[in-house]
Parts: C-alpha cells; sequence; structure tokens
C-alpha cells in the first residue's frame, strides 16, 4: 500500500464513522442544503489534491527521507528511540500547524485564502477538509520547511499527516458530546465545542482556538476561549461580511480571495 493509499483508507473511515455520528447525535440543526455544502467541500478535496499533485513536485514524506538520509534537522542530531522520536516528531510538527493557523488569521494576503474555510455557514465533518487550493499549496511550502528544521522521518510525517486530518474531521463535525466527557476530552484532544468556538461570526471568537490536534497550544498562548459567548445552539457560524454570499459555489469559493472586504484583526 502506498502512502496515499493509506491516508486515503483513513479519510473514507473516519468521513464514514462522522457522517453516521452526525446523523445518529448531531449537536447544531443546520441552515444550509447540506448537499450543496457536500458537494463544494468534497469538491475541493478533489480540487486540492490535485492541485499538489501537479503544482508542488515532491511530497513531505519524501522530504522526510530526504533529511534522514542525509541527517538534516534537529531531531537527526540525537540518538532516540522511534516512540520519542514519534512522540517528539507529533509535539513539534502540531506546534507548527498552531503557528501556521495563527499566521493565516493574523496575514491579511493568507487570511483572504484561509476565510475561505471560515466563510461555511454550517460547520460539520466537510468544513474540516473545505480549504482553498492555494492555502494548501502555501500551506504544503510551510508543512516542507518544517520537516526540514524538525528532522521528522517519513512514517512519523505519515502518522501525524493521519492523526492531523482524522482530528480536523473529528473536531469539525456536528455532533453532540455531553458536556462532562467533553471537558475531560478536551484536555487532550481539540472538540467540536471547541473548535465550533473558531467558526463563529465574532471575530474574537474566530481569532481564538487555533489548535488542531491538541488544545494545549492555544492555552499556552493566551489564545483559548472555551466556549462562544452566545451558546453552541445560538451563535451563527460564519463571516460577518459573507452572510449572503453563495459559500457553497464552487466559482465564488474560488475567486472569493480575490474579493476586497474589510476585516480588523485580533481586535477586542
Ligand atoms: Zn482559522
Ligand atoms: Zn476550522
Amino acid at each position: 500500500m502506498s502512502d496515499a493509499q493509506i491516508r486515503l483508507s483513513f479519510f473514507a473511515t473516519i468521513l464514514a464513522i462522522m457522517t453516521l455520528w452526525e446523523l445518529i447525535a448531531p449537536r447544531r440543526a443546520l441552515t444550509q442544503s447540506k448537499l450543496r455544502r457536500w458537494g463544494a467541500n468534497l469538491s475541493l478535496v478533489v480540487l486540492d489534491t490535485l492541485a499538489v499533485r501537479f503544482l508542488v513536485p515532491i511530497t513531505a514524506i519524501a522530504v522526510g527521507a530526504h533529511t534522514e538520509a542525509h541527517g538534516i534537522g534537529l531531531l537527526n542530531q540525537f540518538q532516540l528511540s522511534d516512540g520519542a522520536r514519534l512522540i517528539l516528531t507529533i509535539a513539534a510538527l502540531d506546534l507548527i500547524v498552531y503557528l501556521h493557523h495563527l499566521m493565516f488569521h493574523a496575514v491579511p494576503l493568507l487570511w483572504r485564502f484561509h476565510r475561505v474555510h471560515h466563510a461555511d455557514r454550517d460547520i460539520d465533518v466537510t468544513t474540516g477538509v473545505r480549504f482553498h487550493p492555494i492555502e494548501i499549496v502555501i500551506s504544503l511550502g510551510i508543512k516542507i520547511a518544517a520537516i526540514y528544521v524538525v528532522g521528522a522521518n517519513p512514517w512519523a510525517i505519515l502518522i501525524f499527516e493521519i492523526i492531523l486530518n482524522s482530528t480536523a474531521m473529528f473536531n469539525h463535525s456536528n455532533v453532540r458530546i455531553p458536556v462532562t466527557i467533553d471537558r475531560v476530552l478536551r484536555l487532550l484532544v481539540v472538540t467540536p465545542d471547541m473548535h465550533r468556538v473558531h467558526h463563529s461570526i465574532v471575530e474574537i471568537e474566530t481569532d481564538s482556538n487555533f489548535g488542531f490536534n491538541f488544545p494545549w497550544w492555544d492555552r499556552i498562548f493566551g489564545t483559548y476561549q472555551a466556549q462562544p459567548k452566545e451558546g453552541h445552539l445560538k451563535m451563527t457560524i460564519g463571516l460577518r461580511y459573507f452572510q449572503e454570499a453563495p459559500i457553497a459555489k464552487m466559482g465564488w469559493i474560488l475567486l472569493s480571495p480575490f474579493y476586497a472586504v474589510k476585516r480588523s484583526l485580533f481586535r477586542g
């Protein structure tokens, strides 16, 4: 099995599990046509995969193999057990993903692409894979640089990518988890209730809870917001200036980074 096939199998399995869970125990009533949103969000996955395939000549796994073979990067300077190497790789790459997400909010040009993710007016498992192809290509460039700095091995990168993809689908899903379980769970992993705050229309909430895997970075760096002010059932999802936009139309999605809108960053 190639690494692409392994990742696709995990993607399909987690998508199926979360889809079923959303049907059995939904957290919020959806406000948009699910068929249209799912069509757009899943089409973006296909486009993103093609964009990476044709625009980026190298895979993250191949970069990992290169750093390993030539002893490049921080972790390759030490004699580490496989377990320690894996834990350190996951922690380091996850911190970089957190900082990278923060940067996509803070830099106006990058925000233009990332706001495609936030423009979704419902949040469910497919929002977790809704990203503009240009954001995906830029992210891969950052990831390749991160792999060089960290010295991540190919198998550790593959495990990290599977975990990140799975947790992104989990924490975007519209599933109901009892508050008492959520409270314990979010000490270890970003839960759907925690990440939903990040999709709030209220800007100070949009600019919080940047973590995808571990919830600790938000707590350490002061970007943690426990709950939305309006509550999970009453809060509005999306962006204030895109509430009337055709967020499920592919033409709009692909061109929306080029529309001018005013937004103040990190206010409040
Ligand atoms: Zn974001
Ligand atoms: Zn999100």
